[in-house]
């Protein structure tokens, strides 16, 4: 096996015995990089430079025995995290040149652990998007199958990680985005409780949903990199001052005696019959592992998407307000006067999908509207979030499908926006909820297209989730497939 096909804790037991050291990590990284990434683009922009730098740091430090919660390990970042000095786009026109001043919180965080950063991968505009399709700079394609997509907003982080052009990654998940692409591209995705990671430095879409979370190969991996975001950050209003476990100590407990939640609105017409197939063997997996499986309802389910497509773009457009080609970004050198400049900077600025939602949001929140709609949603969400409170008082963990198919053919879904906002039909309830969700893979279809599970639980509750995950995973004795990156 080559080092980039390795996990987090499978490399640090080489780095500790001196087995390998993080140059040769991340030489052979970046070996993969130049090797796939001219079909897979994965990244907006490499950190080749700065990476080798890092990661010679961090050998002299585990010669030091100063070693960190990542020392040495190469992790890639969605675009969307500010890097201090580094082209932070949102997969935008208007930020293609924007240089942020500071570091991301989640990235201080990071760099403070040891890791060496490979890169800013690639995303749907302003994380708008279910494909990574809606990119400025083009699309990202799915390593298991290059005709596909990886899933989205954040598909160049997972698909990055899937074709071992990184360790691990970070993405944000506002509906979905870190769940749905890591479903799609077979590995491990984590949206946080709603105030467990900051968001400070995070590019805001919608700011009442907006979670980061890791993409990781495995369970284990997801436990040590939630232990270095996790916690309260002071610069961050909704960050929460809730004590942050240790995360390993999740793993491998078992679920004996546990109750799992399954909602009978989440196996429903149009769902994939593959995919239901190996999410209903979930179902078994986790009986032998000692749990038992009842039935639970989720009422308000219809209306997620809805509430969602009220709340998001009201959120996101008074949050891309600030885009106006005057202090940073894209402007457009052809207005004639101010207002021309700002209209025609965000004209050219955005994209297609990113003025709809502008649009939307604007319409939601207008006199007249707001009540009807804004209002509306938000009362609707609090009945969503109630439909949770009311299911975890009879269940440990809820588990469902985590995307209603496999991955789907690049340009199949971009002409219809609909259809693309159907792919988050199973992962918007939870951040309308606030609560935390992972998505584990658990097989492949026919033609190797992987599939995810999802498993929700309360607030706060991240550790329950590593517990189950890890109990499944173990279980559940997966293929260690890897994607092959090629077959245009
Ligand atoms: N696909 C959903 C959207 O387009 C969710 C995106 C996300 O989680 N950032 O808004």
């Amino acid at each position: 096996m080559e080092l980039y096909e390795l996990t987090i804790h499978e490399l640090q037991d080489k780095l500790r015995t001196g087995e390998t050291s993080s140059a040769e990590i991340t030489a052979s990284v970046f070996g993969r990089i130049d090797a796939v990434e001219k079909d897979v683009h994965a990244y907006i922009t490499l950190m080749r430079e700065t990476a080798l730098a890092e990661a010679t740091r961090a050998d002299e430090a585990i010669r030091k025995g100063e070693i960190g919660a990542l020392t040495g390990i190469p992790i890639a970042l969605k675009d969307i995290c500010c890097t201090k000095g580094v082209r932070t786009t949102c997969g935008s026109r208007i930020l293609h040149n924007f240089i942020p001043p500071y570091d991301a919180t989640v990235v201080e965080k990071l760099r403070a652990a040891g890791a060496v950063l490979t890169g800013k991968t690639n995303m749907d505009e302003f994380a708008m998007g279910s494909s990574t399709e809606s990119s400025f700079f083009g699309a990202t394609r799915n390593p298991w199958d290059l005709t596909r997509i990886p899933g989205g907003s954040s598909g160049g982080s997972s698909a990055a990680l899937a074709a071992g052009e990184c360790i691990a990654s970070l993405g944000s998940d506002t509906g979905g985005s870190i769940r749905q692409p890591a479903a799609l591209c077979g590995v491990v995705g984590l949206k946080p409780t709603y105030g467990r990671v900051s968001r400070f430095g995070l590019i805001a879409f919608a700011s009442s949903l907006d979670q980061i979370g890791p993409f990781t190969k495995d369970v284990e991996d997801c436990a040590i990199l939630m232990n270095v975001i996790a916690g309260y950050d002071p610069r961050e209003s909704t960050s929460v001052p809730e004590e942050v476990p240790d995360y390993r100590q999740f793993l491998g407990r078992g679920i004996e005696g546990w109750t799992v939640g399954i909602p009978k609105e989440y196996f429903i017409d149009g769902i994939d019959p593959e995919v239901e197939a190996a999410v209903r063997e979930t179902i078994k997996v986790v009986e032998k592992a000692g749990a038992k499986c009842i039935e639970v309802s989720l009422p308000h389910t219809e209306y997620c998407l809805a509430v969602y497509y009220i709340v998001a773009p009201a959120e996101a457009c008074s949050n891309l307000a600030r885009y106006d080609g005057v202090k940073y970004g894209f402007r457009s050198e052809e207005g004639r006067d101010l207002m021309e400049m700002y209209k025609k900077s965000r004209a050219s600025g955005f994209g297609a999908e990113v003025k709809r939602r502008i649009m939307i949001g604007t319409y939601a929140l207008s006199s007249g509207y707001y009540d009807a709609y804004y209002k509306k949603a938000s009362q609707v969400r609090a009945l969503i979030k109630r439909d949770f409170d009311e299911a975890f008082a009879k269940c440990d963990v809820i588990l469902t499908p985590t995307t209603p198919t496999p991955a789907f053919r690049i340009g199949e879904k971009t002409g219809d926006p609909m259809q693309m906002y159907l792919s988050d039909i199973f992962t918007i309830s939870t951040n309308l909820a606030g609560i935390p969700g992972i998505s584990v893979p658990c097989g492949f279809t026919a033609a190797g297209l992987p599939i995810g599970v999802q498993f929700l639980a309360g607030h706060f509750q991240e550790g329950r989730l590593i517990q189950f995950a890890s109990a499944y995973e173990k279980e559940a004795h997966l293929e260690k497939r890897r994607p092959r990156c090629h077959g245009i």
